[in-house]
């Protein structure tokens, strides 16, 4: 398959572009498009033919359900069955980095929801993403534009390594805003109320969410490793996620220790290392891939998944990366970089 590659400069005048891509859409084909948190692989969510042809094109197993993305929250009610705590999070984060998983309606086929009764719903903020959704018509099922398995890309030329061939067309917007995929809730009730939980954590923060339902309960696989015979809440989760090929170890230390142990390490043999700012002076230049300063967790979140592909570039034996904190956006980036390390952590 031949990929047509757009490079949009000015959302403002972008609409021919944003046509085509719509045209592209309601065939049945696939357009890559930016979002604010990370490329997202898009086909039209309600033909189960163009769920078939994006996980085809991933590689993705065909149980892990795809996110559908809505040009304005008020459409989420025609896909899924809404209730009044989704129009409280719809009017504190949306548009925005936040997923909420509800019933189905039947317009929804099983396949784009990988066999669930629940579906994902988000509508991104931007810009091209929004002008794309809406000239489309239909809701656009968009999972992260990489191959299953690799960090998620942030800019198109990571999706132009994993997808070209394989999609009609890339509409490239630049970097990504905040480079981490959304947070993802599921609207869940028992006999104490109503509460949230949280089965990926994202830009929107556990805080934030706790100020429009008191009650967030954070999903075991979130931080932890499930036994084998565990089943995820979401599917995603039990997949490998945003591995390189080289394997990563997160550092687990006062950052005097970690930093004597990382001067260590590199006088016995090369590896690279995701560093903070701060670190750089202390360490040789070899091999480091510096990802924000030790207390910017949004820096470090826009940084991580190109670091992680230029890290497997290296050639190194081991990538060296710190333990991240869970507080804040630090749970997502913990998430994230649990899941990239294999939970491999070092006390140091
Ligand atoms: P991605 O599309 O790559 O950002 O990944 C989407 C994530 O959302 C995966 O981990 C899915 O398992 C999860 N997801 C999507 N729809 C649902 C759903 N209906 N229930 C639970 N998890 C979902
Ligand atoms: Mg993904």
């Amino acid at each position: 398959m031949q990929t047509e590659i757009i490079t949009i400069h000015d959302p403002a005048a972008m609409s021919a572009d944003i046509d085509r891509a719509a045209a592209v859409i309601r065939r049945g084909g696939l357009v890559v498009f930016p979002t604010e948190t990370v490329y997202g692989l898009g086909g039209d969510a309600t033909s189960a033919e163009a769920a078939r042809r994006i996980y085809a094109a991933k590689g993705r197993p065909s149980d892990n359900p795809l996110i559908i993305h809505v040009a304005d929250p008020a459409d989420a009610g025609r896909y899924a069955h809404t209730d009044d705590l989704f129009d409280r999070l719809a009017a504190a984060f949306m548009p925005g980095p936040l997923t909420v998983i509800m019933p189905r309606r039947p317009c929804i086929p099983l396949s784009t929801t990988g066999g669930l009764e629940t579906v994902a719903v988000r509508c991104p903020s931007h810009p091209v993403a929004h002008a794309l959704i809406a000239a489309a018509g239909v809701p656009i099922a968009a999972p992260s534009a990489n191959l299953s398995g690799s960090p998620s890309p942030t800019c198109a030329a990571h999706v132009i390594k994993d997808l070209s061939g394989r999609v009609d067309m890339i509409l490239d917007g630049g970097e990504a805003d905040i480079g981490l995929e959304s947070t993802i809730v599921k609207l869940d009730k028992d006999q104490h109320g109503e509460y949230l939980t949280l089965l990926r954590p994202g830009g929107i923060t556990c805080d934030a969410l706790s100020c429009v339902c008191e009650r967030v309960v954070i999903a075991p696989a979130v931080c932890e490793q499930l036994a084998a015979d565990q089943r995820p809440l979401s599917p995603g989760m039990k997949y490998k996620h945003y591995a390189p090929k080289t394997p990563v170890v997160l550092l687990d230390g006062d950052g005097q220790d970690v930093l004597a142990f990382l001067q260590k390490e590199q006088a016995a043999a090369p590896c690279a290392i995701l560093c903070y700012d701060e670190e750089i002076p202390s360490l040789r230049p070899e091999g480091l891939l510096p990802v924000g300063k030790r207390a910017d967790l949004a820096a470090q979140a826009h940084a991580l998944f190109g670091r992680l592909r230029e890290a497997d570039t290296l050639g190194a034996s081991v990538i060296y990366a710190h333990l991240p904190p869970k507080e804040g956006l630090g749970l997502a980036l913990y998430n994230r970089m649990i899941r990239a390390a294999a939970h491999t952590v070092k006390k140091v």
